[in-house]
């Protein structure tokens, strides 16, 4: 089978993005990433309004610290490797679906292929012109650099920094890399206005002149409704097209390694005539991604109402316990609802259930398609 990968970007490109590649985000891909991480975290303080703040440890690395340009070179680097062909600058701007094929559009010229998977991010084309865009939420993120210097990198050595109950939907961060600290936050979207100021005062935390700011950049990440598709005909969505990003988090790459993983499965039985459609992909990716997404939200919503409980229930060892497992993916763990953050939830609404109940639907469904399997075969 022949893969065509197309970029509009001229490579290597950077992109907004604090470059967390979490333990489980890492796991998921056949080849390390040694050489592009330029810190591995196994040390997470996580703060409180910048008052009240503990710090808890793990073993093994929670987190690697890269760039987004030297990491997403490398990927494509691995993928030529594996006889990917690889164009840049080429920027696609209608995807046509036939019974049989599909057509990419870029500018004068088409690509016609068996299938095509939309891994073109919050703004990308595929989902709109398959008409498959769905009812996103946004969260909205700005971030910067601090070279080191005025901060001595000892500080952060091998050490993240959440600060909670500092903006709504979100947090404020820093994470250490080889040369700087990236710093940001995320809020909703439409607190974006007040991004800049958090970002000062978390500075400000910092003893740093806002002037000592590099890269200074936002952007949006994208959040799934329940019911949004993922499939249409020979076309699917991945990572931020399909609005995969973890919303209490904001981590994005896990659910794109994780979709592409999928997708890829489900393109190659597709070509080799081994099913008729994409749609045992959504099936997968709800069944293995739905279930966290509904603890995510369900802790998201438990944040926003009760920053001091919630933080106060992160501190308990029970807490960290789920949260280490949870970044390490450690076999058949993952956010699912504790009491306290369910509790809260629930109160809070329950953001989580509608995506609780499509998990359920895809496992269920994917458990007939088995058993049905069996019978036959
Ligand atoms: C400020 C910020 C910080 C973040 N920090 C983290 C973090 O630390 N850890 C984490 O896990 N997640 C983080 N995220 C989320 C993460 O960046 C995304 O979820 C992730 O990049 C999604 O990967 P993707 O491949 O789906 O999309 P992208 O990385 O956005 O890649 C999409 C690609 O498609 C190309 N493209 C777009 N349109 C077209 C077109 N029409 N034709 C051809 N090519 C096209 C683009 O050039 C781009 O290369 C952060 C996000 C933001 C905004």
């Amino acid at each position: 089978m022949a893969t065509l990968l197309l970029d509009r970007a001229s490579f290597p490109r950077d992109k907004p993005c604090g470059g967390g590649v979490t333990a489980r985000a890492a796991s998921l891909l056949p080849f390390a990433l040694d050489t592009v991480v330029e810190s591995a975290v196994d040390q997470v303080e996580l703060g409180l309004r910048y008052g009240r703040r503990f710090l808890r440890r793990s073993k093994r690395p929670l987190v690697l610290m890269t760039e987004r340009k030297r990491l997403d070179a490398f990927l494509v680097a691995r993928a030529t490797d594996a006889g990917v062909v690889f164009r840049d600058e080429v920027r696609v701007t209608d995807i046509e679906l036939r019974a049989d094929r599909v057509i990419a559009r870029h500018g004068t010229k088409a690509t016609v292929a068996g299938a095509v998977i939309g891994a073109d991010g919050v703004n990308g084309t595929t989902a709109r012109r398959l008409g498959i865009a769905g009812r996103r939420r946004h969260l909205v993120a700005l971030e910067a650099d601090i070279a080191y210097g005025p901060i001595d990198p000892s500080d952060y050595e091998r050490r993240l920094v959440l600060e909670l109950g500092t903006l709504p939907g979100g947090y404020a961060w820093i994470f250490p890399k080889a040369g700087h600290l990236n710093v940001g936050v995320l809020t909703w979207e439409r607190n974006g206005a007040d991004l800049r100021n958090h970002l000062q005062q978390l500075v400000g935390r910092l003893d740093i002149a806002p002037e000592t700011l590099e890269n200074v950049r936002g952007y949006r990440l994208p959040l799934r409704s329940p019911g949004d598709s993922l499939t249409r005909g020979r076309a699917l969505l991945v990572g931020d097209a399909a609005g995969l990003v973890d919303p209490l988090l904001g981590e994005g790459i896990h659910a794109a390694f994780l979709s592409a993983r999928l997708g890829a499965d489900a393109v190659r039985a597709l070509i080799a005539g081994e099913t008729a459609g994409l749609e045992r992909y959504a099936g997968a990716s709800l069944f293995a991604l739905g279930r966290p997404a509904a603890a995510a939200w369900a802790h998201k919503a438990a944040l926003d109402c009760y920053p001091r409980l919630a933080h106060a229930w992160l501190r308990t060892p029970w807490a960290w316990r789920i949260v280490r497992r949870t970044f390490q993916q450690e076999p058949g763990a993952q956010l699912t609802d504790p009491v306290v953050p369910r509790v809260l939830g629930r109160i809070s609404r329950d953001p989580g259930r509608p995506y609780r109940a499509e998990a359920e639907r895809a496992g269920f469904a994917a458990a007939s398609t088995l058993h049905e399997g069996g019978r036959h075969g």
